[in-house]
């Protein structure tokens, strides 16, 4: 659908900057955007992100939900809170898809309802 896509020497350095909002350089020059996100069949998700200088497309593997991240919304859900994102923070709420509470950021669900 996408093409060929390459991957990324920096994964968790990219990913990082991701999370926080911030640009993301690209090793060919310019910066990395996200065209979207994919899922995973394990609970990953595949993140695409395009060099806006080269239009280099690169993957990116976005970890699925640890059991640190799961307990943090399972317990912001219990003191009946709307839980937030554990890696985007305050800039992306979890939302409900079906019986699972996702991040549209980053694909991944951490949490269940
Ligand atoms: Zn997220």
């Amino acid at each position: 659908m996408l093409g060929e896509a390459f991957r990324l020497d920096h994964e968790k350095k990219l990913l990082k900057h991701y999370y926080a909002g911030q640009q993301m350089e690209s090793p060919n020059g310019g910066f990395l955007i996200c065209l979207g996100i994919r899922q995973g069949e394990t609970g990953d998700a595949i993140a695409i992100f395009e060099c806006n200088a080269s239009w280099i497309r690169y993957e990116v593997t976005i970890r699925k939900a640890t059991r640190t991240e799961r307990k943090n919304v399972r317990d912001a859900l219990s003191a009946g809170e709307d839980p937030f994102c554990p890696r985007h923070g305050l800039s992306a709420r979890l939302l409900r898809a079906g019986k699972s509470l996702v991040c549209n950021d980053c694909g991944i669900a951490y949490g269940k309802v």
